[in-house]
């Protein structure tokens, strides 16, 4: 950050009486620029023991294969942004979705809520930020194509949980990225 977002005289980073850590104060207004981790909601969409995937049509991670997430907005619930961007993303409506799985990413500042729920019908289509939408099984996913690690550990959660019949809310931490590429 360069510049104040109320005057647009320049910032500079040094930690503010009381604080701990070095925040970008303005020079001319003494505005204090607190940054804070950003949510990306998303569903997992499920049809017994199919899945719904989106082809990214959109950086990062382009042409390959994640579930429909994106950042929340304001005004907006998790649940809300979640169900906002599979319509968005994937055309596709949920019904009784449910907090499935919570990703705290600390060095990227990101935490990932997934909720699961029931796909309604079958008119799903891809979205403007997707390639194409489908359904899958555990066998048929691309597994060595999926766009960031949230998506593999999801899937691979649920696949077990669905043997089971059982969806526990879980919490994971993912603290650097895996195969190298954004998380
Ligand atoms: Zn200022």
């Amino acid at each position: 950050m360069k510049f104040c977002s109320h005057c647009g005289q320049g910032v500079t980073e040094h930690i503010p009486p009381g604080d701990t850590r070095p925040r970008y104060i303005c020079d001319h207004c003494q505005h204090i620029h607190y940054q804070n981790p950003r949510i990306v909601a998303g569903c997992l969409v499920t049809d017994q023991r199919f899945v719904l995937l989106c082809r990214r049509a959109i950086e990062p991670r382009h042409g390959y294969w994640t579930l429909p997430a994106g950042f929340m907005e304001n005004g907006e619930t998790t649940e809300q942004a979640a169900l906002r961007e599979t319509w968005e993303e994937a055309r596709a409506r949920v019904a009784d979705q449910q907090l499935y799985m919570l990703f705290n990413l600390p060095h990227i500042n990101q935490v990932y809520m997934f909720f699961r729920g029931q796909l309604v019908d079958e008119s799903f289509a891809p979205g403007e930020e997707s390639l194409e939408v489908g359904l899958f099984s555990e066998a048929e996913i691309p597994w060595d194509q999926l766009a960031f690690p949230t998506i593999g550990k999801t899937l691979k959660q649920y696949f077990l949980d669905y043997r089971q019949q059982q969806f526990p809310v879980r919490m994971a931490d993912i603290t650097r990225p895996l195969r190298g590429g954004p998380a």
